[in-house]
């Protein structure tokens, strides 16, 4: 899938990095983009299942050996585009409902349905149903009764399926392609503007911006980001 894109490791042995974020939420780097997972009481919610097969199949692996006992119930993507959800199958093969928002909801039922026989990937091996849960006009909450997860749809002009996960608890939110911190620093653009404006809309209690790209943030880094973009 990933053929005429040269990703930083493709071909290469997949690097997996665990970072803890805050009790129960991690971090699994050592690539272009991270997956982040949840911690809950009898199961695991997954953020982002990246890239293509050769990544993924890794990270569910880890996950797996990490958390024994633990399914991964749910798998939620920020958004369609292939290098963040190219990868989605593996989580699809475990069982792991994909929570998106109704417009994406065809895009994720040809995925789990496209065959995949000439070079199997683990759907294909697992033959699993694949479950799709669409939601809109709010936001998805998952919770065990005592951790919440919200997937909030927050549609940009990067992508109209755009969501961001917020832990409430945490005061995290992750997003993808908005703001994308390094060392803790927000560069201005106007997708940091977009998404600053749009977030602040929400009205959720923010701390600490968590990317699927590059590390975290805080919250006045991109606001001060967003008002420095010309
Ligand atoms: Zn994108």
């Amino acid at each position: 899938m990933a053929g005429n894109v040269s990703y930083q490791d493709l071909g290469r042995a997949p690097s997996i990095e665990w970072n803890q974020l805050a009790n129960g939420v991690h971090k699994i780097g050592g690539s272009s983009h991270a997956t982040i997972v949840v911690e809950m009481r009898d199961h695991l919610i997954a953020v982002e299942g990246p890239l293509y097969e050769a990544r993924t199949a890794p990270v569910v692996k880890a996950i797996k050996e990490r958390f024994p006992g633990k399914p991964i119930r749910y798998v939620v993507p920020t958004h369609h585009h292939l290098d963040h959800a190219g990868g989605i199958r593996a989580f699809m093969a475990e069982g792991a409902v994909v929570v998106s928002p109704f417009s994406a909801r065809d895009f994720y039922a040809r995925v789990a349905k496209a065959p995949h026989t000439r070079h199997p990937d683990s759907l294909e091996k697992a033959r699993t149903p694949v479950v799709i849960e669409s939601f809109g006009g709010g936001p998805r909450v998952l919770t065990d009764g005592t951790r919440r997860v919200e997937v909030y749809p927050l549609p940009t002009s990067h992508a109209e399926d755009l969501v961001v996960v917020y832990l409430p608890a945490e005061k995290i939110v992750i997003e993808a392609d908005h703001i994308s911190p390094r060392n803790g620093q927000v560069r201005p653009a106007p997708a940091v503007k977009e998404f600053v404006n749009a977030v602040d809309k929400l009205n959720l209690d923010i701390a600490t911006i968590v990317g699927i790209h590059g590390d975290s943030a805080t919250l006045q880094a991109a606001r001060a980001a967003a008002q420095s973009t010309k």
